[in-house]
């Protein structure tokens, strides 16, 4: 599936080639922090599916408690998220699904880190359900 993607003030777009089948939620407590919401969307493509088309990313080096390195990849004007990859030779990186322009046609297939998820953050077909504000 070819897709289009951008940051939320629009200097950052990019398109890519991804596989649906790939897409998952992440709820480890980095993903959460890093995102400002209850669990983060993601979806890795090869690095030469991805090309980025205006704007040039600021990064932030992340290391894990386990050493494990992760460069997070966002816009400096408005703090968009756009990728995270490893910091040398990327053979892949992974997209914000949610950054993409056509998140409802990429329903996730799987989650992980589910022992750091929120307990409500499955629980929100009770609440009240307003259209709009
Ligand atoms: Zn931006
Ligand atoms: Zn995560």
């Amino acid at each position: 599936m070819n897709v289009t993607g951008r940051c939320q003030c629009g200097q950052i777009t990019y398109e890519a080639t991804v596989d649906p089948e790939q897409v998952g939620i992440c709820h480890c407590t980095d993903c959460r922090r890093l995102s400002g919401a209850p669990y983060r969307v993601r979806l890795p493509v090869p690095i030469e599916d991805f090309k980025l088309l205006s704007g040039s990313p600021k990064t932030y080096l992340k290391t894990g408690d386990s050493g494990a390195r992760r460069m997070h990849a966002f816009c400096a004007e408005c703090g968009s998220p756009v990728y995270a990859c490893a910091p040398e030779s990327p053979t892949s990186i992974t997209l914000r699904v949610c950054c993409l322009d056509n998140p409802a046609d990429l329903p996730p297939k799987k989650q992980i880190w589910c022992r750091s998820a929120l307990p409500w953050a499955g629980l929100l077909d009770g609440l009240p359900s307003l259209d709009r504000q």
